[in-house]
C-alpha cells in the first residue's frame, strides 16, 4: 500500500472518529467499552482496607475503564521510534501502527520502507503523516520525538527546548486519542515523563515512561555474562532516575530465588573483592559506549519498549521498572517521576510495588527527586 493510500485511510477513519470526539456532549471515549471485557481473567478491584499481603505489597492508583483497540502510534521516526516500531511489529502487537515526524522526508522513507516488509511479516496497516490526525484513536502512544542537546547547551534549556516541542505534541495527540496511554522514551525520560503528565493531564495510570526498564534489561544481561546464564533467568532491578544516577537493588539480585547477597555479603559495595558494582557502573557507561561508536542507541530501547507495549495491550499485569509519579514515597514530597517496580496492564500502570530499600538507596532516591524537581520547578508551562 502506498504512504498515500495509508493516510487517506487513516483520515477516513479519524475524520468519523473526530466527529465523535467534538460532538456536543458526547463521552470522549471514541468506541463503546467492549462488551466482554479482554483480561476478565485478572482480579483488579482494589484491595480491601484489611491489611493484607496484597495491599500491604501494591499501591493501587486506577480508576476509569481502558480503552480496548490496538493502534499504536510513534511519534518521531528516528533510530529510536523506528526500532521501537519494528520491534513491535515483529511481535504482532498492533492492527494499525501510525508514524508521525516534523521531518516529512525521513517519514515517508521509513514507513514505505516498513510497508515493503509486508510480504515477509503479518504487518497491520502501516499509516504516517506529520499531522496528528493520523494518530486518531491509538490505544498507545509511544514518544521518542525531542530536541537534541546542544554544544554548550544546559540540560534546564535542553527541557525548556523539549516542553515547547511536547506542548505541541500533546495537545495533538490528546485531542485525537483522548484515553490513550502514553510511554515516554525522549531523554530526558524522567522529566519529560512529568511533562507529559502535566500537558496531557492524564491519570498517572496512563503515562508511563520508559525509565530504567532498558538499564535493568542490561544489569539482568551484565549479571548473566558473568555466570553463564540468561538474563531471564537473571533476576535484579535497577529503580530511581534513568541513566548516571540509577539504583541497582543488590538486596534484590538472585538466581532461582537465591540472593546473591546471602552468598557475598558484601556485593555492590567497594569492600566486594569480586567488584560487582562495576556491573552497574558497565550498565551506566554502556550507552555513552555505544554511542560513541554507532552514533545512538536503538535496537535494546526498541525491544524493551515493545516488551511494555505487550504487558499493556494484552494485559499481562507484568512487573517492569517503568518511570511513574513517586510523590509519597521514599520520603519524596516532590511532584517528580523515577523508576520503581510497577504492574503494566490495559489501564497502563495499574499499581506499583513497594520495594523495601536500604537505607542508602532511599537516599540515593531522595538525590535524584531533588535534582529533577530543581529542573522541573523552574519550568514555564
Ligand atoms: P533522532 O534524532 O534520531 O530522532 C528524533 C526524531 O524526532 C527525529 O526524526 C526528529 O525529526 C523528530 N522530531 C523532532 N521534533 C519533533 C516534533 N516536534 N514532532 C515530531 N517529531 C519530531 O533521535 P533518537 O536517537 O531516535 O532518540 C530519540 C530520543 O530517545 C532521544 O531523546 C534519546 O535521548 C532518547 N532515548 C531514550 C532512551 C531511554 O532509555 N529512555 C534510550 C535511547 C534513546
Amino acid at each position: 500500500m502506498s504512504w498515500t493510500v495509508g493516510i487517506l485511510r487513516a483520515s477516513q477513519r479519524a475524520g468519523t472518529v473526530r466527529a465523535n470526539f467534538l460532538g456536543p456532549g458526547m463521552a470522549p471515549s471514541p468506541r463503546p467499552p467492549a462488551a466482554t471485557p479482554l483480561g476478565g481473567a485478572w482480579a483488579v478491584a482494589p484491595a480491601s482496607k484489611m491489611a493484607t499481603v496484597k495491599c500491604e505489597l501494591m499501591k493501587n492508583f486506577t480508576s476509569e475503564e481502558p480503552v480496548r483497540n490496538s493502534k499504536i502510534s510513534i511519534v518521531g521516526t528516528g533510530s529510536v521510534g523506528m526500532a521501537c516500531a519494528v520491534s513491535i511489529l515483529l511481535k504482532g502487537l498492533s492492527d494499525e501502527l501510525a508514524l508521525v515526524d516534523v521531518d516529512e522526508g525521513r517519514l515517508k522513507g521509513e514507513t514505505m520502507d516498513l510497508q515493503h516488509g509486508s510480504l515477509f511479516v503479518k504487518m497491520p496497516n502501516i499509516v504516517s503523516s506529520r499531522d496528528y490526525v493520523v494518530t486518531a484513536n491509538s490505544n498507545l502512544v509511544i514518544i521518542t520525538a525531542g530536541a537534541r542537546q546542544e554544544k554548550g547547551e544546559t540540560r534546564l534549556n535542553l527541557v525548556q527546548r523539549n516542553v515547547a516541542i511536547f506542548k505541541l505534541m500533546m495537545s495533538s495527540i490528546v485531542q485525537y486519542s483522548p484515553r490513550c496511554k502514553l510511554i515516554v522514551v525522549s531523554n530526558p525520560v524522567d522529566i519529560l515523563t512529568y511533562v507529559a503528565w502535566k500537558l496531557s493531564a492524564f491519570p498517572q495510570n496512563r503515562v508511563i515512561g520508559s525509565g530504567c526498564n532498558l538499564d535493568t534489561a542490561r544489569f539482568r544481561f551484565l549479571i548473566g555474562q558473568r555466570l553463564s546464564i540468561h538474563s531471564e533467568s537473571c533476576h535484579g532491578w535497577i529503580l530511581g532516575e534513568h541513566g548516571d544516577s540509577s539504583v541497582p537493588v543488590w538486596s534484590g539480585v538472585n538466581i532461582a530465588g537465591v540472593p546473591l547477597k546471602e552468598l557475598n555479603l558484601d556485593i555492590g559495595t567497594d569492600k566486594d573483592p569480586e567488584q560487582w558494582k562495576n556491573v552497574h557502573k558497565d550498565v551506566v557507561a554502556s550507552a555513552y559506549e555505544i554511542i560513541k561508536m554507532k552514533g545512538y542507541t536503538s535496537w535494546a530501547i526498541g525491544l524493551s519498549v515493545a516488551d511494555l507495549t505487550e504487558s499493556i495491550l494484552k494485559n499481562l499485569r507484568r512487573v517492569h521498572p517503568v518511570s511513574t509519579r513517586i510523590k509519597g514515597l521514599y520520603g519524596i514530597n516532590e511532584e517528580v517521576f523515577l523508576s520503581v517496580p510497577c504492574i503494566l496492564g490495559e489501564s497502563g500502570i495499574t499499581d506499583l510495588i513497594k520495594v523495601k530499600l536500604a537505607p542508602e538507596e532511599e537516599a540515593r532516591l531522595q538525590k535524584s527527586a531533588k535534582t529533577l524537581w530543581d529542573i522541573q520547578k523552574e519550568l514555564k508551562f
